[in-house]
């Protein structure tokens, strides 16, 4: 018998930070979205698992085995995915209810082996822990500090805020996010949705064994969130979802080279990185190249204390835009000066890159690799691939 289930392909609304990736990927236009969130229209999705990679939080890897398919209307009601239902079929004789049950049992079994894994985490990395905290139940974080990164006289607002969980357990890697619930309601009187915000902290917190993370939030003039954790006061408590994110982690292995390309708030992941290397391994064989582009030192995240790291620790391309006098230079442009060492490095396995800030910079960035490789004989299409596929190339960028 043909058991009358189907598989579908749905997007979790509470991880999703709606940057329409999934939508721009999706040869066949089964993505769409409306004010409240992106759904995948089961009438034409034909699981060609293309938007799967590129999505930079996971949100669209979620599947459900069902014997009527969620509507476009359904998924966009939706504040968080359903849970996967019971399935049985009424009145059927027992060889129909087994051979509905062995169609199930094997869509489930595709559903949750993955068959969206082609994102992939570096071999090395360690194993996260992700969604212990939802919505429906977040962690209450208390704020220890709140600091403006940037100068004074500097147009951005941008903070170092940092969450202490107490003695709740809520374990993070260098490269995972958190969501924030930012309180109250939207004009529609509906709860705003989560807000996720990459982790600038090593695993084991600002200090050794603290049980905090830091983030690095821009003041965006009307935005709902940052405003909230901008304006937040040592002391005041923050509902936090999470932890998200089971690709873009960093590897654990002291001789791997790690390429980091990143503009503004984009930092926050490599400062995890950097503290993580700073702190654990500080003599590791492998490589930490930096390429970090804002409008001017001013502007730049984390700029005094860079300073201060040892050169030794990692090769820093400060790149800037707007500083009077000086030529726009972002960080493709400094890429291309350096496309000799970068083609040494991509031409080495131990090499990872990873690539996050602002949307507009990931063709550029992937020019600047290209022309690296072709400069050295390489065929950046293929490596980009092989990269791509041993877990080996990242790219999250809103
Ligand atoms: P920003 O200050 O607006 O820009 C940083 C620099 O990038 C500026 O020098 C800017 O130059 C330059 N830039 C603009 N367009 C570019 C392009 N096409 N190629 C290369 N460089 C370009 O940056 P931001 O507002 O901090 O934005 C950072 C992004 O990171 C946001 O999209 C944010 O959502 C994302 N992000 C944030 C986090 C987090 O945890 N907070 C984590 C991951 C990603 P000009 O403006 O002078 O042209």
């Amino acid at each position: 018998m043909n058991a009358p289930v189907k598989k579908q392909h749905l997007i979790d609304p509470e991880i999703c930070i709606r940057c329409n990736t999934c939508e721009e990927t999706c040869p066949i236009d089964a993505v769409t979205h409306n004010d409240d969130n992106y759904v995948v229209d089961a009438e034409k999705c034909n699981y060609c698992m293309d938007c799967i990679s590129p999505c930079p939080t996971g949100a669209i890897d979620n599947w459900r085995v069902v014997l009527r398919t969620y509507s476009l209307d359904d998924q966009f009601s939706w504040t968080e995915l359903p849970k996967q239902a019971e399935l049985s079929i009424a009145g059927a004789t027992a060889e129909a209810v087994e051979a509905f049950e062995d169609e199930v049992d094997k869509l489930l079994a595709e559903a949750h082996q993955g068959l969206g894994g082609k994102a992939v985490a570096p071999a090395s990395a360690s194993k996260p822990s992700v969604n212990l905290f939802r919505r429906a139940k977040p962690a209450t974080a208390r704020v220890a500090g709140n600091f403006r990164l940037t100068d004074n006289a500097a147009e951005n607002d941008v903070r170092h805020i940092i969450l202490d969980f107490g003695d709740v357990d809520f374990p993070v890697l260098e490269g995972q996010s958190i969501g924030i619930v930012p309180p109250g309601v939207d004009l529609e009187g509906n709860s705003h949705a989560v807000r996720l915000y990459s982790i600038a902290s090593p695993r084991d917190g600002e200090k050794p064994n603290a049980n905090n993370v830091a983030l690095t939030v821009k003041r965006e003039e009307k935005g709902v969130c940052s405003n909230y954790l901008c304006s937040l006061k040592k002391g005041d408590t923050v509902q936090v979802t999470g932890p998200f994110g089971s690709t873009f982690l960093m590897p654990d292995d002291p001789s791997a080279n790690i390429v980091m390309i990143c503009t503004g708030t984009g930092s926050a992941p490599f400062r995890a990185f950097t503290e993580r290397r700073r702190r654990t391994m500080p003599n590791a064989p492998g490589k930490l190249v930096l390429f970090f582009g804002a409008r001017r030192p001013e502007e730049l995240p984390y700029f005094g204390p860079l300073q201060k790291l040892p050169k030794s620790l990692m090769t820093q391309h400060l790149c800037y835009s707007r500083v009077p006098g000086q030529p726009k230079t972002y960080v493709q442009d400094r890429m291309r000066e350096e496309s000799a060492a970068l083609a040494a490095l991509l031409k080495d396995k131990a090499t990872h890159v990873f690539i996050c800030g602002l949307k507009g910079m990931e063709h550029g960035v992937d020019e600047a690799f290209a022309d690296a490789c072709r400069k050295d004989g390489l065929d950046w299409g293929a490596l980009k691939t092989e990269m791509r596929s041993a877990g080996r190339y990242h790219v999250e960028t809103y």
